[in-house]
């Protein structure tokens, strides 16, 4: 039996990374810049006016109250100043170039707002309201380093010093293959014996929700002739193929048919839920085979395909945060195998509740939990009370 990290190794390995290409900065939330990113410019740009105000000599209103005559209206956006000469001052709005002469902005709330010429009220410090030129940031000063995370924030940033495009790695594409000759699509009647197709529609959001690029092929019998035709129209244009089901012990195994002996590697993995993974590269195309229960797919998507598409997009870093959580009762976990178990985790108490049990197949407790309960290889009892190490799912 292979362990948890080391089919995790293999196939991280087997994913790689996607080539590097520069795109618009409204296409990359959620994406990772693939090289570091320095700025071109200071930031601000130059020294301006934190406040509506006056630009002013700071000793010309030492002994406010004072008149001052306005020489100059600067709002933001000008681009030609005028030197501020002794004992004047000039009108000045946020954002906007302090004048070369000036060394304060008195704000617009100690005087009386005149335009021809403004009554100071009360006196500032030098440097008053001015955000100096390379407060922020300095030309040449790395802003995002590679691998980070392109969220709201690091957009902002990327565009604040100019970059109308980032280099990131192109979206894995992602083919998606439900096998099973039970399976229905939702939205048909079924018969008895038949189930509908889950995995699909689960994986494929999965996939996006990552910011790879999925797409679905049509679920496929226990046929190992069709299974072949579906994938051979659809191989050139993927990255990876992802199957469901048709891995385990049994009879009219399809994946499992299909690929051994053509490049792909199945064995067991030391994991509860989703022992039967299989891996390797099928005519060239790098493929993960996930076990067919709703859960175990599913997991088995957070545990090796999640890290996996992050790699190959670049994100320096793959796996979700762990936390610490006191669970409120006792589970068992199989002797030498990592389990996940579902449940529901409350940061701010610090606690997690079990939601359903370990079988693979209860789809309902998976979609009511947000987090995932790690019970490490060596661990068979917890006892209610005891820390253990969760991973939420929505963070
Ligand atoms: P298998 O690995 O093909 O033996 O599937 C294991 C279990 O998962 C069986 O109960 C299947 O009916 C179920 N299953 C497999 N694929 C899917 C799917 N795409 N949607 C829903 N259930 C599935
Ligand atoms: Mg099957």
């Amino acid at each position: 039996m292979a362990s948890v990290d080391e089919h995790l190794a293999m196939v991280l390995d087997l994913v790689g990374n996607t080539p590097v290409e520069r795109i618009p900065l409204a296409d990359c939330l959620g994406l990772a810049i693939a090289e570091d990113l320095s700025s071109p410019v200071d930031l601000p740009p130059f020294d301006n006016s934190a406040m509506d105000g006056y630009a002013v000599r700071a000793r010309d209103i030492r002994d406010a109250p004072v008149e001052l005559p306005v020489t100059d209206d600067i709002p933001a956006g000008k681009t030609v100043l005028t030197e501020l000469a002794a004992g004047t001052a000039q009108r000045i709005m946020t954002g906007a170039p302090v004048p070369p002469g000036a060394d304060a902005v008195v704000q617009v709330e100690l005087t009386d707002g005149g335009t021809e010429s403004v009554l100071v009220n009360g006196e500032v410090e030098p440097g008053a309201h001015i955000r100096r030129a390379g407060e922020d940031v300095r030309v040449g000063d790395v802003v995002l380093r590679a691998g980070a995370e392109l969220g709201p924030p690091q957009l902002g940033l990327a565009a604040a010093v100019g970059a109308g495009e980032l280099p990131v790695r192109r979206r894995p594409r992602v083919l998606v293959l439900s096998t099973g000759s039970e399976l229905v699509a939702p939205g048909n009647p079924l018969l008895p014996g038949q189930i509908y197709e889950s995995n699909g529609v689960m994986l494929a959001a999965a996939i996006r929700s990552v910011g790879a690029l999925a797409e679905v092929l049509s679920f496929v019998p226990d046929d190992v002739e069709t299974f072949h035709s579906v994938l051979a129209a659809r191989l050139e244009s993927a990255d990876l193929i992802v199957t469901s089901g048709g891995v385990s012990a049994g009879a009219y195994e399809v994946v499992k048919d299909a690929f051994t002996g053509n490049g792909v590697e199945f064995r067991k993995v030391a994991m509860q839920p989703g022992m039967p993974q299989g891996a390797g590269e099928y005519r060239g195309v790098p493929v993960v085979t996930l076990p067919g229960n709703p859960v175990s797919a599913q997991v088995s998507f957070e545990v090796f395909l999640r890290p996996a598409l992050r790699s190959a997009m670049g994100h320096a870093v793959i796996q979700r945060p762990t936390r610490t959580a006191v669970i409120d009762e006792a589970l068992h976990s199989p002797p030498g195998r990592r389990q996940f178990r579902r449940g529901r985790y409350d940061p701010s108490a610090g606690t997690v509740r079990l939601v359903g049990g370990p079988g693979s197949h209860l789809l309902s407790a998976l979609a009511v939990a947000n987090c995932l309960i790690i019970v490490p290889e060596g661990v068979s009892e917890v006892a209610a009370g005891d820390a253990v190490t969760v991973v939420a799912l929505d963070a």
